[in-house]
């Protein structure tokens, strides 16, 4: 009997690996993986294992999601301990519940194995608590990236007037068109940003900037990266203990 385990890997750092995610791994007879924060993971499973890349860069598809699916489908055939390994969560704009709801209809067992995801822990490592007493008391994670949308209209801004903390995956392609939008629903010029790249990596960058200047300072960081908007970004002068 076969099992597909949707398994999340994490945001970067090798130890941000959960316990089962590891032993998962280990187990696997094929992984299924997109561009991970960190490959090192795919060195953990055992001889002989296959992997399979259906790669993803930025949140674009290099394979459309109905192929993958049916990759996934097909490694169920074939073997017992299937992994489809996500960065971060697999629910956290991995589309892990679509692959999930694929395998649900042909009757495909399945497991979530959550991970950390990025969306929190990549902050965290940059000295920034996405809530904090007396300045965040929720945040959001919106999705940047919005591709088939050139306005954005299916983001409803006025939600984000709010000083809960935004938390924008898949954005920094947008970061000058976010900065705008955020900006022309109220939140001052100097309201702060930060733009963290490989986060909990050796190669993690920072920056830290307002509305107004941060898509010109973070103009050349790499992928991948996220964008924090809130008065919590300020924390990480007293709170910086990695990069
Ligand atoms: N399921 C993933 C998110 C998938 S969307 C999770 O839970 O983390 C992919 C986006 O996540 C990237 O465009 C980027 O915005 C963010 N991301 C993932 N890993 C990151 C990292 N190590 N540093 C910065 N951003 C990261």
């Amino acid at each position: 009997m076969s099992k597909v385990y949707l398994t999340g890997a994490g945001p970067g750092d090798i130890e941000l690996l959960t316990i089962k995610a590891l032993r998962i791994i280990q187990e696997a007879d094929v992984i299924i993986y997109d561009r991970l924060a960190n490959p090192e993971i795919l060195k953990k499973a055992k001889n002989g294992c296959e992997f399979i890349y259906v790669g993803k860069e930025d949140g674009r598809h290099i394979m459309p999601q109905d192929d993958i699916n049916e990759v996934i489908y097909k490694s169920s055939l074939k073997y017992e301990n299937v992994v489809r390994l996500k960065g971060g969560d697999p629910f956290v704009f991995g589309r892990g519940g679509e692959e999930a709801l694929y395998l649900f209809k042909r009757e495909v067992e399945f497991e979530i194995i959550p991970g950390i995801t990025s969306a929190i822990s990549v902050p965290a490592y940059a000295g920034i608590p996405v809530t904090h007493r007396g300045i965040s008391k929720s945040f959001r994670v919106v999705t940047g990236h919005e591709a088939s949308n050139r306005n954005f209209s299916s983001i409803d801004w006025d939600e984000l007037k709010s000083d809960e903390t935004i938390v924008f995956l898949m954005g920094l392609h947008n970061l000058d068109k976010i900065s705008n939008k955020l900006i022309g629903i109220g939140k001052g010029e100097n309201y702060p940003v930060a733009v963290i790249s490989k986060g909990t990596t050796k190669e993690q960058q920072v920056i830290v900037g307002t509305l107004a200047n941060i898509s010109l300072k973070a103009k050349n960081i790499p992928t991948p990266a996220l964008i924090v908007v809130g008065k919590v970004v300020e924390l990480r002068d007293s709170l910086k203990w990695f990069l």
